[in-house]
């Protein structure tokens, strides 16, 4: 189908600095580095853009109310951005997720498409077994969205599809392009069951957090596991429980979901339920606390220690501005943890804000835990980061030596 949006591209140049960004890969351009514009741009326009010397660097997809005013999605040569295009990126994706050992046996959840880092700025497309996910964080694919709605059917063969925005911009979608979240196409259920590495999980497909679960801790989740044989463990922050389900699976003696929502508890308890075919699931007691876990973590549960405590709080850095208050969060929480976890016994904090980076989040945590460091980690194999903005997640492990001070 021929894309109804194919008004002639903007072309703009950038600052210097912004030029040599593109020109080494970087995804984005923001507002306060165009130097000039060959037009007023509509959203969802392609924007070309050109170095001193008039030759093509790179093409993305413009939108005139946003400070990230170019989402790039193609470098060093022109090409045609049409269906035949985003087929091709699809695909793309589709090959890396089926290479052998990108995920584990059994997994039928898993990212197909990871944003920027795929070159599909601004969008991400979840599978939850028949089921395709796509949220999209920017107005400027909704022009085009019939051509990559049908590139991402025939390349994921999706039974369902349902479409997400990003809260920012669901009424512009709505209002502007006649686009509504919900199932593109014939509905379906909104709440899927699907398989990571085995065990059973729901994903709320329709109304969850992110597209409706937590893919990117799903090798951490196994890492962790590995930990838990025949101890009590502490899944602070739980969401619908995936780290402790696995640690049950691997056969943890007892699993406590600690976390604020009744909601996301309750999504634990069926998940465990899902799962209780499995003997070791079945044999595991399984708990669910509903507090705040800052202050369950340094002053609820009489005290009570744990063989392996997991710590993986919601984002504490929305903006740049909050970094600082960030670290002190984790700092926090990295002290409280410490406290909860038997002498010999493991530690996994993980940190999922873009705004604090690896080396920061981990000499904090270094600093706070005495004990061996086991291991660091980041995102799961399908979550790809192709710049440092992407590289949000991070995870490190200690055997603790001597609980608290
Ligand atoms: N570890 C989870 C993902 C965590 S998402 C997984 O592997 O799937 C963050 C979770 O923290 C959400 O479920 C949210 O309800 C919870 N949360 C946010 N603030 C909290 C607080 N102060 N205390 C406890 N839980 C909190």
């Amino acid at each position: 189908m021929p894309s109804p949006h194919t008004p002639p591209p903007v072309r703009l140049r950038l600052a210097a600095r912004a030029e040599s960004a593109v020109r080494s890969g970087h995804p984005w351009v923001f507002a306060d580095s165009v130097r000039s514009a060959s037009r007023e741009g509509a959203v969802g326009d392609i924007a070309v853009i050109y170095d001193r010397r008039d030759k093509f660097l790179a093409a993305g997809l413009y939108d005139p109310g946003s400070p990230l005013r170019v989402r790039l999605v193609q470098w060093r040569s022109p090409a045609k951005i049409d269906g035949a295009f985003w087929r091709q990126r699809a695909s793309e994706c589709s090959g890396r997720r089926g290479a052998p050992g990108a995920l584990p046996p059994e997994t039928d959840g898993y990212r197909c498409i990871n944003g920027e880092s795929e070159r599909f700025p601004g969008l991400v497309a979840d599978r939850y077994g028949p089921v395709l996910v796509v949220k999209i964080y920017t107005l400027a694919w909704l022009p085009r969205w019939d051509e990559v709605e049908a590139a991402l059917r025939e390349t994921f063969a999706p039974q369902h599809l349902v479409l997400r925005f990003s809260r920012n911009i669901a009424p512009a979608a709505r209002r502007d392009f006649g686009l509504a979240e919900g199932f593109a196409g014939p509905p379906g259920p909104p709440v899927v069951v699907f398989r990571e590495a085995g065990l059973r999980f729901e994903a709320e497909v329709l109304h969850g957090q992110k597209t409706g679960f937590f893919l990117d801790q799903r090798e951490n989740r196994l890492r962790a596991a590995g930990l838990a044989g025949g101890g009590e463990v502490l899944n602070a922050f739980s969401f619908s429980g995936g780290f402790s389900l696995h640690a049950a699976a691997a056969g943890a003696r007892a699993v406590t979901d600690l976390d604020i929502s009744r909601h996301a508890l309750a999504a634990a308890e069926r998940n465990f339920d899902l799962n209780r075919g499995l003997p070791d699931v079945a044999a595991a007691r399984h708990e669910t606390v509903q507090a705040d876990a800052f202050a369950w973590l340094e002053e609820g549960g009489a005290g009570r220690r744990f063989d392996l405590v997991i710590v993986d709080p919601p984002s504490l850095a929305r903006r740049a501005r909050d970094r600082d208050a960030a670290l002190a969060g984790y700092r926090r929480l990295a002290r409280a943890a410490v406290r909860r976890v038997r002498p010999g016994g493991h530690l996994l904090l993980a940190s999922c804000s873009a705004h604090v980076d690896r080396d920061a989040f981990f000499s904090l945590a270094r600093a706070e835990v005495r004990g061996a460091e086991c291991w660091t980690a980041g995102h799961a194999a399908d979550h790809p980061a192709a710049f440092r903005e992407a590289d949000y997640l991070k995870a490190i492990c200690f055997k603790v030596a001597r609980a608290g001070a």
